[in-house]
């Protein structure tokens, strides 16, 4: 891994909110004296009761429970629309790009917002929905998706939100995991020049559901759809009956505010719970300081709103914050490549927020996408959702970024509600693969994986734990507080488990090395798969890979990878050779991997991140019990790894 250190022009830093000098300041303060800090901080949002208890948090396996701003109360639609109506009524809040680059995009101000969200909401008390009735959405990247969300919000009604690329099945549990009164859903949903039928998987989600739950269909293309027999509704027609007035509903700092299932790479998903106060406190001022966003700024984040990312910076956080955000209904590559770089150009985007997963896709594709558009409108560039790899975060340092731009590298879970462990663009040197020091509030730990033990030293590898809470934590997994308890305290007693592991260097810098699950231990030297992952797609022909160990008589544990050349190159024994020498020289003989399989495609969750623990499966020979894979992409490209795996 790289140590060279980009830091922060003088430039940008000295605009910025947050400087070098300004972050220790304030991070000393942060955890020094916690209440103070956040009693101060806490005031960003607009509280109806303004709290007086900062914070009431107990780690202890068997008795955890958080609680943050708890005797204070809040509407969080309310923060994000009517506090901002006296002073940019008139802004564009929202910004939909839609699928066809040809259509229009729309500009929605905040009066339209607060406008289309409480007609919506009253559309919802209407349906039966009330405070702590659950409301499933299940929506493409379209404004309703917002308005949905706040219209729950401002009647105090939960949101669970499942992603639109979800078949039947995934819906349905999760329809019936959290008991909804009410799904929203649209007839069909374009995307990358393709259409899914989210009302008739809706119709068969619904099929052997007893509860006659409701659903409220937004008319997005006007495709042909069936209707139940009873309990459908059309969104344009609902609205005509009812007006725009709709007081926000008073809710308590720790009313749960929304469920959301974590993406299942690691095994079958979490219902996590994030309530009101702490949580839009976390997501907005992550929002400001990480991005650097000023006002005025235009910000697009370019996750779904399935997704945590999509909640808290699309929706919540720039919202609260009274930013213009970006909703974009497309995919990275439709019509071609180029699309992400033709919206920024398009929108004068400030601040560009995505996942390594799609720049690896981009950067596979060419220079020349890029290099077609006026792309000088960028201050700061973002990443989540896996260890961005050195030669990844180079193409969009140098390509995209123009060598100017800063990189924040993020780290954080749909369990956090927002960045944890993240640079400031204006006060943090970047080192490439590094989501470098902590935020405001939060204490990361490095414990020995077998002993658990704290490493006091500077420099550290092992597992990732944070020492105590901050406002933005998930409070529990819906309707399974034991199950909380057992992911994320039992292991580790006194600390919430983050289920990652890391090293930590010289700087203080933390370096994310993938699932603990995914550490290998190879004749005894103990290696984070993500390694040699980076390793991998450092060579010219390789466009993807994934690795994991397998049982290996000698050593223990052998080095198992799964690699995607790049279009055009052919598989050969040469190839592997030159492969194995390659990862050898990069990182040691102790990283040649032992087997290569050669995968044209590898099983990634509908949010992009490969799934090892089927992977895992394949190469220790033992596929009958592949568990659940109902959050898979695409199923068939697991039958053609089985069929051609290399350990049997
Ligand atoms: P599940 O918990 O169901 O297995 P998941 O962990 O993939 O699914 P998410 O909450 O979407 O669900 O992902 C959080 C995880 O993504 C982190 O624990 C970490 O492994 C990885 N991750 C996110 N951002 C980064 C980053 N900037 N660097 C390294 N890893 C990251
Ligand atoms: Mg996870």
């Amino acid at each position: 891994m790289s140590d060279k250190t980009y830091p922060p022009s003088a430039e940008f830093a000295a605009k910025a909110h947050v400087d070098a000098a300004r972050y220790d300041e304030m991070y000393a303060a942060s955890v020094n004296d916690p209440d103070g800090f956040w009693s101060e901080h806490g005031k960003r949002i607009d509280w109806i009761k303004p709290f007086s208890k900062v914070k009431d948090v107990n780690f202890d396996f068997g008795n955890v429970a958080i609680k943050w701003f708890e005797d204070g109360t809040l509407n969080v639609a309310a923060n994000c629309t009517d506090r901002h109506l006296a002073t940019r009524g008139d802004q564009t809040a929202i910004i939909w790009e839609p699928d066809e680059p040809g259509d229009e995009a729309q500009h929605i101000t905040y009066r339209q917002l607060h406008e289309n969200v409480c007609k919506m909401a009253n559309v919802f008390k209407n349906l039966g929905v009330g405070k702590g009735d659950r409301v499933v959405i299940y929506l493409p990247m379209i404004p309703e998706a917002a308005y949905a969300m706040l219209a729950c919000a401002r009647i105090g009604a939960i949101h669970s939100i499942v992603f639109a690329g979800f078949s039947p099945d995934a819906l349905g549990a999760r329809i019936n995991g959290c008991d909804a009164k009410l799904v929203i859903t649209a007839d069909t949903a374009p995307r990358g020049g393709r259409k899914t039928k989210l009302k008739d998987n809706v119709n068969q989600a619904l099929l052997h559901d007893v509860d006659d739950v409701k659903c409220l269909v937004v008319k997005r293309t006007g495709d042909q759809i069936a209707w139940r027999s009873e309990g459908d509704y059309w969104l344009h027609e609902e609205i005509e009956k009812v007006d725009a007035d709709c007081p926000p509903e008073e809710m308590s700092a720790e009313d749960p505010l929304f469920i959301l299932y974590t993406s299942g790479s690691t095994g079958q998903p979490k219902g996590v719970v994030h309530t009101s106060g702490g949580y839009l406190v976390w997501a907005s001022m992550t929002h400001q300081y990480t991005f650097d966003y000023h006002d005025g700024d235009i910000f697009w984040c370019t996750a779904d709103v399935g997704w945590v990312t999509g909640h808290s910076y699309i929706v919540y956080g720039p919202l609260a914050n009274g930013a213009t955000t970006i909703m974009f209904e497309g995919v990275p590559t439709y019509p071609d490549a180029g699309r992400f770089w033709a919206v920024c150009e398009k929108h004068k985007v400030n601040q560009f927020y995505t996942a390594p997963t799609a720049i690896r896709a981009l950067m596979g594709q060419g220079n020349d996408f890029v290099e077609k558009y006026d792309l000088s409108d960028l201050k700061v560039l973002g990443t989540v959702g896996e260890p961005i790899n050195p030669e990844a975060w180079n193409w969009y340092n140098e390509v995209v970024g123009n060598g100017k731009r800063p990189i924040v590298d993020t780290w954080w879970q749909t369990e956090t509600g927002g960045h944890l462990i993240t640079p400031l663009p204006g006060a943090t040197p970047a080192k490439p693969g590094s989501a470098t020091v902590p935020f405001f509030g939060v204490e990361p730990v490095v414990l020995e994986t077998e002993s658990g033990k704290e490493i006091d030293s500077t420099e550290a590898e092992g597992v990732l734990c944070l020492k105590d809470s901050w406002p933005g934590q998930m409070r529990t997994v819906w309707g399974d507080h034991d199950r909380f308890e057992a992911t994320y305290f039992q292991q580790y007693k006194g600390y919430y488990f983050s289920g990652d592991g890391c090293r930590r260097d010289a700087d203080g810098y933390y370096w994310i090395t993938g699932r603990v699950d995914d550490v290998i231990n190879v004749s005894g030297h103990r290696m984070g798969t993500a390694e040699v992952e980076s390793a991998l797609v450092a060579h010219a022909k390789v466009a993807e890979a994934a690795v994991v160990g397998y049982p290996h008589d000698i050593k223990g544990q052998g080095i198992y990878a799964y690699v995607t050349l790049m279009t055009g190159e052919e598989p050969s024994d040469d190839l592997r050779k030159e492969l194995e020498t390659w990862v050898r020289s990069e990182i040691g003989p102790i990283a040649k991997p032992d087997l290569i399989q050669w995968a044209p495609g590898l099983p990634k969750t509908r949010s992009g991140k490969i799934m090892r623990r089927i992977l895992r499966k394949i190469a220790e020979n033992d596929f009958g019990s592949l568990g659940d894979t109902s959050t898979l992409a695409d199923p068939g490209v697991v039958d053609e790894l089985i069929e051609n795996r290399m350990n049997r």
